[in-house]
């Protein structure tokens, strides 16, 4: 029989209930009990959900609160001091929520002696996801022990209702190489004190009824460092000797296992889960090396994108499966965890109905899931109805000639390598450009927004449900442009930016004015903790229909004498914060996305705009996790930015921007790009970051981010001359711009204005000194 399994079901809530659930609890409009309960409910329903859709194998304790790393590490001790933690029996929610939020304001928090200055965990990317975990904190003072019994607490509630689900627990090599250690310990020393909370959690499954457990470890897809093959083979060893009667399923996603297979079919498991949707070449090699005797469980719905599967491929690789002699020992799942997808199309009666057929959301690939493992057995008459859909909705999409604008493939075939070049080096760009705009030393500007504040918010909203007509949301919107533009004259930012308050979102508002692009109702995914966000769904030919941000930018730079930066998203961010279509490659997607941000930058510098930002906010992120494989999206990523950016005079220039990131092992790309400008989150590094831009010599101009705007407290003047001294240490002065380390969207004016004023201030401060 093969069994139909799920990895990982979405924890927010269809209607986001989890989202309310945590934001009231975290304002005090509710207590403990109601969290719970919410929780719970969430539960009990994705369970249902997932039986009635022909699952057995149903996940559990892949729920969490907040993130599913931080309560991993909660459950086993590894909570550093300061948190409120007593060092016995689970952390209460205080101590979790100041982990993952800092304590600082919460009442919960002081009321669990916790200090208010304790900071939260570094939060970063799951992998080469949109999700973000809280890194775990290690020191040489760590204990781990089990202190949560999460796990069996988990299988426990669904055998009350009466699911015997399949408890998954990160992998303890895993969690502890996306851990971080303090003191210079090595997280994967700790290995040998962690592998007996693991062993305990994995007795007392068994004891309470488990008969298979998933352990992810999803770090057996990407180069491992030294001494990992090693860590694997004595962890598995001892979870396999903990409880004998239990089925360890090895999941591994997100990429295939490549040169890590031969280690990952060494390890003493009952099943091996690999995702055939990103790597599905693997697939022979697999086959070839797994035993006969154990499980696969083929991972061939996909699990990070919100298409349909081509149920008849599939199957297709069930069947050579099925041949190489593991016909009685098959599973069928997702690729991965389907928390990187909605919950549901059921919600989205505004789509298009011909796209909306072509989409599966999360308990729409559960179906699909049930649908390929029965017609492994039976034979896809069995599932008829679900392969006629599958079937039709490919057909549709490949007769759909709204998918492929002729226009846009002749651009495509039209771009040449000069386009993709500015005119001149920077060197020489630098001078005429410094001609026209007669900058100041160390230049003042801002990365863009300006604060999403609640009537800005009402008034996108009023507009959005027709209580406002544009004309007058317009007028409201010169408005607020027309008085930051007074204020930034008024304070003396040397190069103003029009606040960016038309938009709701920097992917959304672009995508919204571009063909190709649809947009879901409900269509949630968890980015962290209660955050989350709808990424718009790349379905067609992208192309610009009209100019987008001309008349903001045009209507802002008429108010001023000073020269307005223009802002617009970047090709590879658009791209990276979207589903995008897989018929087409996605660095053509990504052409086509620059190509039309490249007509709206001609526009810009023909409207007047004599400075052009690009956000590449998501540029260092959509790095693939194989060191291999690196060089080609880099190449493609820069080439794609370049070609968005080079259609301007030298007189023009262009700016990126980038947040928080490692740029060592990208620097020669990031040169490569050729932005004139380019500004960077340094406040929290200290300037630190600027040390990869100084050992390569970076060419061009970089404002280092001098006040940290994650933070709700306003810098001084002093600081921000310390910090741009510490920059000019390390970038000649003549390249150094000075701004905020991202966007205020977030801030209140209140904190923005003083700070932008000290900003301006530091900035005087500097030059009188120089
Ligand atoms: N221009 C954008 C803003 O200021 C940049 C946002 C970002 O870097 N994520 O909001
Ligand atoms: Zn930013």
């Amino acid at each position: 029989m093969t069994i139909a399994a799920n990895l990982g079901y979405p924890r927010i809530g269809p209607r986001r209930e989890l989202k309310t659930a945590l934001e009231a609890f975290w304002a005090g409009r509710t207590g403990e009990a109601d969290l719970q309960s919410t929780a719970a409910a969430l539960r009990a329903g994705a369970r249902a959900l997932q039986q009635g859709s022909g699952i057995s194998h149903v996940p559990s304790a892949d729920f969490a609160l907040y993130d599913h790393v931080l309560e991993t590490a909660c459950a086993f001790g590894l909570i550093p001091r300061g948190y409120g933690w007593g060092g016995e029996g689970p952390a209460s929610l205080a101590t979790l929520f100041a982990l993952a939020r800092g304590a600082r304001g919460s009442e919960a928090a002081r009321a669990a002696g916790i200090p208010g200055d304790a900071v939260p965990l570094e939060m970063t990317k799951w992998f080469d996801t949109n999700y973000h975990y809280m890194v775990p904190r290690l020191s040489a003072a760590t204990r781990p022990r089990l202190v949560d019994n999460r796990w069996a607490r988990a299988l426990r509630e669904g055998m009350q209702h009466g699911v015997r689900t399949r408890p998954v627990l990160l992998g303890p090599v895993s969690l502890l190489l996306l851990s971080k250690a303090e003191d210079g310990t090595r997280p994967l020393d700790l290995l040998p004190a962690l592998l007996p909370a693991y062993a305990d959690a994995l007795r007392f499954l068994a004891e309470a009824g488990a008969t298979w457990v998933q352990i992810d470890e999803p770090c057996l897809v990407t180069d491992l460092p030294a001494g990992a093959a090693e860590a694997y083979r004595t962890a598995f060893r001892a979870l396999a000797d903990a409880a004998p009667g239990l089925d360890l399923m090895l999941a591994t996603y997100f990429e295939g296992l490549r040169d890590n297979l031969p280690l990952a079919t060494s390890l003493p498991v009952a099943g091996l889960h690999v995702d055939l949707v990103r790597a599905p070449g693997q697939l022979a090699a697999v086959l070839e090396a797994w035993k006969r005797d154990r499980w696969l469980s083929l991972g061939l719905v996909d699990g990070r994108n919100v298409w349909r599967t081509d149920l008849r491929q599939a199957l297709g690789q069930v069947q050579q499966a099925q041949q190489a002699g593991f016909a009685r020992r098959l599973m069928v799942a997702p690729s991965c965890s389907l928390l990187h997808v909605p919950h549901s199309l059921a919600m989205e009666t505004a789509l298009d109905p011909a796209l909306a057929r072509r989409l599966a959301f999360a308990n729409e690939k559960l179906k699909e899931v049930a649908a390929l493992a029965r017609a492994a057995d039976e034979g896809e008459k069995a599932v008829a109805s679900a392969f006629a859909d599958s079937d039709r909705a490919l057909a549709e999409a490949r007769a759909d000639a709204r998918l492929h604008d002729p226009a846009v493939a002749a651009h495509l075939a039209g771009v040449t390598p000069a386009m993709e070049r500015r005119a001149s080096p920077y060197a020489q760009r630098a001078v005429t450009q410094q001609s026209r705009l007669n900058l100041p030393d160390l230049p003042v500007t801002a990365i863009g927004s300006w604060p999403q504040t609640a009537e800005v918010r009402t008034l996108r909203a009023r507009l959005a449900r027709g209580e406002i007509g544009q004309a007058a949301h317009d007028e409201a919107m010169r408005a607020l442009i027309a008085d930051s533009v007074r204020w930034q004259d008024e304070v003396g930012v040397d190069v103003p930016v029009h606040g960016e308050f038309e938009r709701n979102d920097m992917v959304k508002h672009f995508a919204e004015q571009l063909a190709g692009y649809a947009f879901t109702k409900h269509g949630w995914v968890q980015s962290y903790g209660s955050r989350c966000v709808a990424p718009p769904i790349i379905w067609a030919d992208v192309s610009r229909p009209a100019p987008m941000t001309v008349r903001w930018s045009a209507f802002a730079q008429s108010l001023t004498a000073r020269p307005m930066k223009g802002m617009l998203t970047g090709p590879v961010t658009m791209l990276q914060w979207s589903f995008p279509r897989t018929d087409i490659a996605r660095d053509v997607v990504c052409r086509q996305i620059a190509l039309a941000i490249r007509e709206e930058v001609a526009d810009l510098e023909a409207a007047g705009i004599p400075i052009i930002q690009i956000d590449e906010p998501a540029f260092r992120e959509g790095l693939p996790l194989r060191q291999a494989d690196r060089a080609d999206y880099l190449r493609w990523a820069v080439a794609c930015f370049r070609l968005s950016a080079s259609a301007v005079r030298d007189e023009t220039q262009i700016h990126t921007h980038m947040c928080y990131s490692e740029f060592n092992d990208i620097i020669d790309s990031i040169a490569a790009m050729d932005a004139d400008v380019i500004s960077i989150e340094t406040a929290r590094s200290d300037m630190d970051l600027l040390e990869a831009f100084a050992a390569f010599d970076y060419p061009n101009a970089i404002g280092p981010g001098v006040w940290d705007i994650h933070a709700p407290r306003v810098p001084g003047a002093e600081e921000m001359v310390r910090l741009a001294q510490r920059a000019a240490q390390r970038i000649p002065r003549g390249r150094l711009w000075l701004n905020p380390d991202c966007g205020c969207k977030t801030r209140g004016w209140a904190e923005v204005k003083p700070a932008m004023e000290n900003l301006v201030a530091a900035a005087r401060r500097l030059r009188a000194e120089a």
